[in-house]
Formats: C-alpha cells, sequence, structure tokens
C-alpha cells in the first residue's frame, strides 16, 4: 500500500527529511490506534491509507492497536469487525493486533513512578470539583487541595484505589503540572479514574483505568512509533504527551497532526452512527447506506476505490469539508476498470417482437468489459419477448426524446435494430402493458450493414430466460450537507432522508448473473454499478446498487 500515489504531503517530507537525517536509524513505525467502540468508517479509512500506506513505502511497520481504555463503551464485536475492515483494506498489521490494555501494569507502573517523582498525586475532588477548578481561557485554575499530599500517602492511596477501596469516582490519579497554563491540558489532568467495570479483554483484573491522554503516548513509546500520526484536535495534547515521556525519560514518538476528513451529507461520530443503528433507523452498521466502512464494501465500493480517495485527499493543517461526489469519483473510477458488464432491467416492460420466430433463441456475443481486453465476452440469450426499461419508451414522445416511441427505430445493444408498431394497453387503466415492435433481421449484433444511423442503443432481457432479482437504490442517508448540525429545536435525525432506499422486487437480469456470489460487482450497462449482496442467494438474489455511471445525483440527469 502507498500512501501517496501523486501527490506528496507533509508528513511524508517529515518522514523523508528523519530518515535523511537517521533520526530512530532510519527506522518507521507507525500505528493506526481505533477505540472500539463503534465501527470504522471512512474517516478512519484515511488514517489507515496514511498510516499503512507510509510504513510500506518507507519499509516500516504499521501497528493496528486498540485504545480499549474505556470498558463501559467497548465490545469484541467491535474489535473484530475492525480488524475485519483494516485487512480488507488492505492494512498489514503482522499476524495479531495490539491492545492498549496489554500495557495496563507498565502504564501503573509508570504513574507510580510519576508519584514517587512528585509528579502525580491522588485528588479526592469529584469529577465535577475538578471541571469547576478549571479555571478559563482567562483566569488560571485552582490547586486542588490535595496536591500537595506526601508522596507516601499518594502511594498507599494508589495502590489501595487499584485494589478497590473505593467506589467510582471518589478519588483519581492528577499528574502536577500547572494550574496556571494556557493550555487547559496541562492543568493537572487526570491520568487515572476508578471505574468497577468488566474490561472485554481484563475482565475484572482493573477498578482503574487510565485516561486517553494518560495512556496513548506511553502506549506509543511502549511500541516505539517513530511517527504518531492523529488527527488536528490532538495538536493541544502534544505538549502533554511531551511532558510525561520527558518526565519517565521514555522514547520519545513524534506527534504529527493532520486534517480529519468530514463529508458531505455524511456522518462520521461513531456516536451519532450507533444511535442510527440502536433506534432502527438503518439495519445496522453495515447498512449500505452507512460511511462505515463494512457498509460501503457491502455496497460495493472496492479497497482499491477507497485507498485511491484517502491517497488524493493528501493531508493538511486545517480542517475541511469534501465533496461526497469525489468519493465516488474515485469508486466509480476503479469500477469501471474491473466491474464486469451485464444488462439488467429495473423497471420491466415487456416487448414481442412479431417477426421473430417463436421457441427460436440466438446467443449473442457481449462484450464483458471494454476496459479490459482479457476479460473476454460471454453469451447473452436473444428470443421472441423481451424485457426493457419503462423509462425507454415513450407512447408520445417529448421533444429530444431518441428512445423507443411508435414508428421509431432503436437498436438493442448486441441484438438487433427494431421498429415500434403497435402499443398494448390495459383497457382500465389505460396503462402500457406490452409493446410491438418488429426486428430487422439484416441488423444481427446490432450492426447496421447499410451504414444506417440510430440515435438510440438500449438494453434488454430476454424474458424466457431473465432471472429476477431484488435490487436495492441508494441515495444520501441525510438530506443536508451538514447532517450532524440538528435543525432548530430538533435532532439530528430530522435530517435523514426518507427516500434514502427505494427497494425494487422484480427486477430482470440476464441468465449469467443467476451464478452472482455475495459481492461480485457488475456494471448493469447504462445503470450504474451494482454488487451483491451479503444476504442473497441463488434463489433469492439481491443486489445494492453501488453508484451510479455520472456523477448524476446532485444534477438533473439529462437523458437522450
Ligand atoms: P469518531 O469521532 O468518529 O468517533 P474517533 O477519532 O473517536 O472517531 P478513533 O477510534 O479514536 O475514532 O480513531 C482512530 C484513528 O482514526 C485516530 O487516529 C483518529 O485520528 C483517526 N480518525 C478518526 N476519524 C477520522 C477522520 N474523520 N478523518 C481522519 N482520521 C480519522
Ligand atoms: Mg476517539
Amino acid at each position: 500500500m502507498s500512501s501517496s500515489s501523486e501527490s506528496s504531503n507533509f508528513i511524508r517530507d517529515i518522514i523523508v527529511a528523519d530518515i535523511e537525517s537517521g533520526k530512530h536509524e532510519g527506522r518507521v513505525q507507525t500505528r493506526f490506534p481505533p477505540e472500539p467502540n463503534g465501527y470504522l468508517h471512512v474517516g478512519h479509512a484515511k488514517s489507515i491509507t496514511l498510516n499503512f500506506g507510509l510504513a510500506s513505502e518507507f519499509g516500516g511497520k504499521c501497528n493496528l492497536r486498540f485504545d480499549d481504555t474505556n470498558p463501559e463503551k467497548e465490545e469484541t464485536e467491535y474489535v473484530d469487525s475492525i480488524i475485519e475492515d483494516v485487512r480488507w483494506l488492505g492494512g498489514d498489521f503482522g499476524v495479531k493486533p495490539l491492545y492498549a490494555s496489554d500495557y495496563f501494569q507498565q502504564i501503573y507502573d509508570w504513574a507510580v513512578e510519576l508519584i514517587r517523582k512528585g509528579k502525580a498525586y491522588v485528588c479526592d475532588l469529584s469529577a465535577e470539583e475538578v471541571r469547576a477548578t478549571r479555571g478559563t481561557p482567562t483566569e488560571p485554575g485552582i490547586e486542588s487541595p490535595y496536591r500537595n499530599r506526601s508522596v507516601e500517602e499518594n502511594l498507599d492511596l494508589f495502590e489501595r484505589m487499584r485494589n478497590g477501596e473505593f467506589p467510582d469516582g471518589a478519588r483519581t490519579l492528577r499528574a502536577k503540572i500547572d494550574m496556571a497554563s494556557p493550555n487547559f491540558n496541562m492543568r493537572d489532568p487526570v491520568m487515572y479514574r476508578i471505574l468497577h467495570a468488566e474490561h472485554h479483554r481484563t475482565g475484572n483484573k482493573w477498578c482503574i483505568y487510565p485516561m486517553y491522554d494518560w495512556a496513548h503516548g506511553q502506549c506509543d513509546s511502549i511500541e516505539k512509533i517513530t511517527h504518531s500520526i492523529c488527527t488536528l484536535e490532538f495538536e493541544d495534547h502534544r505538549p502533554l504527551y511531551d511532558w510525561f515521556v520527558e518526565q519517565l525519560g521514555i522514547f520519545h514518538p513524534q506527534q504529527i497532526e493532520f486534517d480529519r476528513l468530514s463529508l458531505t451529507y455524511t456522518l462520521m461520530s461513531k456516536r451519532k452512527l450507533l444511535t442510527l443503528v440502536q433506534q432502527g433507523l438503518v439495519e445496522s452498521w453495515d447498512d449500505p447506506r452507512m460511511p462505515t466502512i463494512s457498509g460501503m464494501r457491502r455496497r460495493g465500493y472496492s479497497a482499491e476505490g477507497l485507498r485511491n480517495f484517502a491517497r488524493n485527499l493528501g493531508v493538511s493543517k486545517t480542517n475541511g469539508i469534501t465533496e461526497l461526489s469525489r468519493l465516488e469519483y474515485y469508486i466509480r473510477e476503479d469500477l469501471n476498470r474491473t466491474a464486469t458488464r451485464v444488462m439488467g432491467v429495473l423497471k420491466p416492460l415487456k416487448v414481442v417482437l412479431t417477426n421473430y420466430p417463436e421457441g427460436q433463441v440466438e446467443w449473442m456475443e457481449a462484450v464483458n468489459n471494454p476496459e479490459d481486453p482479457s476479460a473476454g465476452t460471454r453469451q447473452v440469450p436473444f428470443s421472441r419477448e423481451l424485457y426493457i426499461e419503462q423509462d425507454d419508451f415513450r407512447e408520445v414522445p417529448p421533444k429530444g426524446y431518441y428512445r423507443l416511441s411508435p414508428g421509431k427505430e432503436v437498436r438493442l445493444r448486441y441484438g438487433y435494430l427494431v421498429t415500434c408498431t403497435d402499443v398494448v394497453k390495459d383497457p382500465a387503466t389505460g396503462e402500457v402493458t406490452e409493446i410491438h415492435c418488429t426486428i430487422d433481421p439484416a441488423t444481427k449484433g446490432g450492426t447496421t450493414p447499410d451504414g444506417r444511423k440510430v440515435k438510440s442503443t438500449i438494453h434488454w432481457v430476454s424474458a424466457a430466460h431473465a432471472v429476477t432479482a431484488t435490487v436495492r437504490l441508494y441515495d444520501t442517508l441525510f438530506t443536508v450537507e451538514n447532517p450532524g448540525q440538528a435543525p432548530e429545536g430538533g435532532v439530528f435525525t430530522d435530517n435523514l432522508n426518507p427516500k434514502s432506499l427505494e427497494v425494487i422486487t422484480d427486477a430482470k437480469l440476464e441468465p449469467a448473473l443467476a451464478n452472482a456470489k455475495p459481492l461480485d460487482r457488475f456494471q448493469f450497462e447504462r445503470l450504474g454499478y451494482f454488487c451483491v449482496d451479503k444476504t442473497s442467494a441463488a434463489d433469492k438474489l439481491v443486489f445494492n446498487r453501488t453508484v451510479g455511471l455520472r456523477d448524476t445525483w446532485a444534477k438533473v440527469e439529462k437523458k437522450g
């Protein structure tokens, strides 16, 4: 995996300079440190591509390390899904992931060392009181009355905290830094809290848990991370991380911050995504409308397409917002290269070819992928009764409509040129139920030996051979560009798009698709890219539309 295909980035430049100067003996060690409190989303894909990409580019390593310091919100389901997603994206973290919880003893021992050095103390203030005494940007905080406890008393109390002698929230361990620091993170931050909660890996061994700000840098140090790459909101925490490793005199990773990915019409807060799942507003974490990596995979996004998108974003020092269409561009670009073309009709209209012999079947040769000659061709059955898209016929064609209408000729892709001769309607509703056409037998394969021009080529499937499928079409999950922002007096879920899912239950597809397997990807000619759903089976085919053929959802599509 490479982090930067065409564009260079400033993090890469720092690493190149470090290698040249011999810092860390030229070693490159990065990490991707998710908290297992939800499924990974497309923002994480950016971080994964960057961290694993840089490691691989410079012959280094990238660890997958679970930041599992918060037992109340973490679950093994999340751990398993994260491992699967990182692997799928091509993140090579070796045989095993690592866990912050594996270092709990070392982190505890280092806390004891800081107490011994007079750099940490046990504080009896409640969380509420700690917050209330932190001060403001213009006023210093108030020193805790427990700040000057003796080392002996601190050591004793901290050990008793660990032994479970005190209830949740009764005491904390705090770093003794500077209550007047202009940086809030340096105003005696809490290092440990008491939490009698079962941990998904350490069980009930611990009833005190390190705070993220205390654990994170020490984990990086233990793993000898050379470049600790994180998002911009941690810039202000860097002085604290530096302070801890300097007090302890341990390996000092270099933290480098970059911009978080935000996408229009997309939410990336795991907390809010969890709300959608818990309230049943989406089917699951891997609902194809979700911005999760598992949802995108299920929808048909390719790992290569996601990585190309992430690489192309580059990194910067200011947070911005990226158009969703940019992501779709990279997905489409990759699928265009790789997806097999097929024909499928989503909203079928029966066509009878009145001059085509009953019972005759011709197998027409169709190209599997014009972008990839090695993909070869396949045979598609042609017969007297076909389905075409309802949209490809108009009894009274509007101006500029060149598809089928009475008296007009179109090309059936890989089939014949056909002319519409008759329209059959439901006498009760007046609805068109069937149309009759004649073929020109001289145009087999859709060729025109006489060189005549037809303005439209449409797709079709043979009625007798078609397989029926459920096809799910998606629109954005939210109707507004910034869905995290609730409308006035409302909640963010008010921004949900009621039309984000359309289910078609009787699409007609060419027979080769009967054997399609979950996660197979296709281009349905003229309709977009589709992926076989994970629930699909031979007797009940289910497809998800991955993305349209063009960037059409934002604009009104102009069809010829
Ligand atoms: P969220 O706020 O969505 O819950 P998080 O930052 O709490 O995300 P973590 O599990 O802590 O999620 O993230 C793991 C890594 O992924 C971190 O290094 C974080 O910086 C990075 N990351 C998370 N979200 C994004 C994003 N939107 N863009 C880029 N990197 C991200
Ligand atoms: Mg986090």
